[in-house]
């Protein structure tokens, strides 16, 4: 239905899952690791118009790609969706959050610049220092953050800075996970698998169109049928699509 945040680039069969993905999602981004794999992906990817790539550099990759900090910055003007970026201070990667914050507010302050951007954040062990950062460029556009992870009054700070949520089926699977969908806006939420990085629990990754758990979750939480959950999600991707937001 929804992909809202997908590698679709890194299954090892990305080119033959392109039409499937085309056909069975209203929606697709694609959000890439690096600057120079996002020029690679679109190419490949261009003719479905429902496939959007998105450029980004993976926080957890940013002490190996920060040269291409200003790569990356160079064509915002030409993309039309930010992501994956965004902060990881998880323990294996904090070490690193001084480059990563200095290639997000680069990243936040061209948004500004160029009039917004939608973009797909990662926040993982660094909710303050994300919405922090996005504070400090109410301009930037509108931020979506991705598997999000953080504490009870984390979600109210990003509720109140009116951010976004995809929520993806291995997020759901636990309890502190569906407790934090229960309080995000219904008006702002969409889906997510973060295939293949996220998997099954036999270890297959998720593809981008199995997402049904979350709409049944969803069901649950607001207590709509399917048809309400299906239509509340598609006119939130109106809204974002179209840059509305
Ligand atoms: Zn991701």
């Amino acid at each position: 239905m929804i992909d809202f945040h997908s590698h679709l680039d890194l299954y090892p069969n990305a080119l033959s899952l392109l039409p499937r993905v085309a056909q069975e999602n209203r929606f697709t981004l694609v959000v890439s690791t690096s600057p120079k794999a996002w020029q690679a992906t679109s190419k490949v990817f261009a003719g479905y118009a429902n496939i959007k790539v998105a450029l980004g550099l993976h926080p957890e990759i940013a002490v190996a790609k920060a040269a291409e900090k200003h790569l990356l910055v160079s064509l915002i003007a030409q993309a039309e969706y930010i992501g994956e970026i965004g902060l990881d201070g998880s323990p294996r990667f904090k070490s690193s959050l001084t480059v990563q914050r200095a290639i997000l507010d680069a990243v936040l302050a061209e948004c500004e610049r160029v009039g917004g951007r939608v973009m797909s954040l990662h926040s993982r062990g660094a909710v303050d220092q994300v919405l922090d950062a996005l504070a400090a460029h109410p301009m930037a556009g509108t931020a979506v953050l991705h598997w999000f992870s953080g504490t009870n009054r984390q979600l109210s700070r990003a509720v109140e800075q009116d951010a976004w949520f995809s929520v993806g089926p291995s997020m759901i699977a636990s309890e502190k996970g569906r407790q934090l969908v229960a309080g995000m806006p219904k008006s702002r939420l969409l889906l997510e698998t973060d295939g293949p990085f996220a998997t099954k629990p036999n270890g297959e990754p998720w593809f981008p169109w199995e997402t049904a758990s979350v709409t049944t979750l969803l069901c649950d939480v607001w207590k709509l049928q399917r048809e309400e959950v299906c239509s509340q999600l598609l006119s939130n991707l109106e809204l974002i699509t179209r840059g509305g937001a």
